[in-house]
């Protein structure tokens, strides 16, 4: 800034002039170097409703400003890709410490492999449909009043779209893994903005439990949203795909996506399954150049920040890896077996694990800058 008229040190003043760092900083720091995960959380919390997503060609959605600016700084403080605060200073406002070297996934209280008890959610779960169990006994036991989880859209095969889980059915149907990304961030938003729900859960990978935790913990986080999400489950996660590149190209050139009825990544492979067959099979090498960009610069394998984090390494087949961290995590852990939606039996986490492998790899192989 050109300081017209003014003396040295008013010059210097002036030039410290505080920049608000606003949706344009968002656009620089973020979505031009490919950094964008779609969380979804700048949409969701811009006070004026201007930040809109916009389908940008092979990368799938992005943030981009549609209306007249406030300067409010509420969408560069939700994002979970800006730091302030960042991973390490979340980690000490959540669990008052940060992890050493010898916890490479995380703080964590107790390790389970855990499976639903009920039929109906282990026919559609991605592993032992542990999440949707967990959620179901919150909702039916009217501890939760619904849930930010990932849907798929019903005019598009696999495109993930955010859904605000209601009942144990809206759950079921939400259940599976979809490798791409709804800005689920929006479902929170509708809870509270559309019925003013005050008790929800939140299901989302590790990036996109950090934008929650930035609206919980973060100095100029948007605590409307933050303060009403009791239940953070984090999903294991190696990365995410772009819809445009693995399901519109990719599968599409192998089947018709709309045959399909789950999609894995376990030991190595990536599959999709079709009226009980599998019908693609192939080492994740070769869906890597579908990878979304901004999954190159992360650190997060474990969801570290969630308050159970869900995955299925290191669990039989048909199981699921779960991970409790906090005191609220428990809470709803115990409930859940003790209601009989789950069944648990211990993990022990080995130091050669493939949790302790994969989690680690993540935070030494992550590009910087
Ligand atoms: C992109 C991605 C990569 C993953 N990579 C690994 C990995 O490398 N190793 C590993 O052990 N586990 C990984 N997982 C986690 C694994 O696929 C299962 O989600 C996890 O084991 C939970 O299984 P479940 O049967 O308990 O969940 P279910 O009961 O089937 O519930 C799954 C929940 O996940 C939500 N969900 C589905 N797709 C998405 C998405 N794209 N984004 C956000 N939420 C979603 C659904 O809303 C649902 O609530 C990954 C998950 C995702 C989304
Ligand atoms: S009004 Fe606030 S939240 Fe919306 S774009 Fe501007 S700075 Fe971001
Ligand atoms: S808040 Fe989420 S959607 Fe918005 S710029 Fe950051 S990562 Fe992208
Ligand atoms: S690898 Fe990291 S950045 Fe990519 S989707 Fe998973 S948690 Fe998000």
């Amino acid at each position: 800034m050109e300081a017209v008229g003014l003396a040295g040190g008013e010059k210097a003043a002036v030039s410290k002039v505080y920049k608000p760092k606003v949706f344009a900083s968002l656009v620089t720091e973020v979505v031009k170097p490919g950094k964008c995960v779609g969380c979804g959380a700048c949409v969701a919390a811009c006070p004026p409703g201007v930040v809109r997503f916009k389908e940008v060609a092979g990368r799938d959605e992005e943030p981009i400003l549609a209306g007249k600016c406030l300067l409010c700084e509420f969408c560069y403080y939700q994002c979970p890709q800006t730091g302030a605060p960042d991973e390490r200073e979340l980690e000490a406002l959540i669990f008052g410490r940060n992890s050493s070297e010898k916890e490479p996934f995380g703080i964590f209280m107790k390790a389970y492999s855990v499976r639903a008890a009920r039929e109906e959610i282990l026919k559609v779960a991605s592993d032992g449909g542990a999440v949707t169990a967990i959620l179901a006994y919150a909702l039916s036991e009217g501890i939760l009043q619904a849930a930010a989880v990932t849907g798929v859209r019903k005019d598009a095969p696999w495109k993930p779209e955010p859904k605000l889980a209601l009942t144990v059915e809206d759950l079921i149907e939400a259940a599976g893994t979809k490798y791409s990304v709804a800005p689920v961030a929006l479902a929170i938003s509708e809870a509270v903005d559309c019925y003013n729900f005050d008790r929800l859960g939140f299901v989302g990978t590790p990036c996109q439990v950090r934008a929650v935790r930035k609206m919980q913990y973060g100095a100029h986080g948007a605590i409307k949203y933050g303060s009403r999400v009791k239940l953070i489950i984090g999903l294991f996660c190696s990365e995410n795909f772009y819809y445009d590149r693995l399901i519109k190209e990719f599968v599409a050139s192998k089947i018709d996506p709309s045959k399909v009825t789950k999609f894995s990544i376990r030991a190595g492979r990536f599959t999709a399954e079709a009226a009980g067959e599998k019908v693609i099979e192939v080492k994740i090498k070769e869906v890597k150049p579908y990878a979304r960009s901004n999954c190159e610069f992360c650190t997060d394998f474990a969801a570290n920040l969630a308050d159970i984090s869900v995955g299925n390494v290191d669990s039989p087949e048909g199981w699921s890896t779960v991970i409790v961290r906090t005191e609220a995590g428990l809470k709803f852990f115990e409930g859940a077996l003790e209601k009989g939606w789950i069944e648990a039996k211990p993990l022990e986490i080995k130091p050669d694990g493939v949790l302790v492998k994969l989690a680690s790899k993540k935070r030494e192989q992550a590009k910087t800058g």
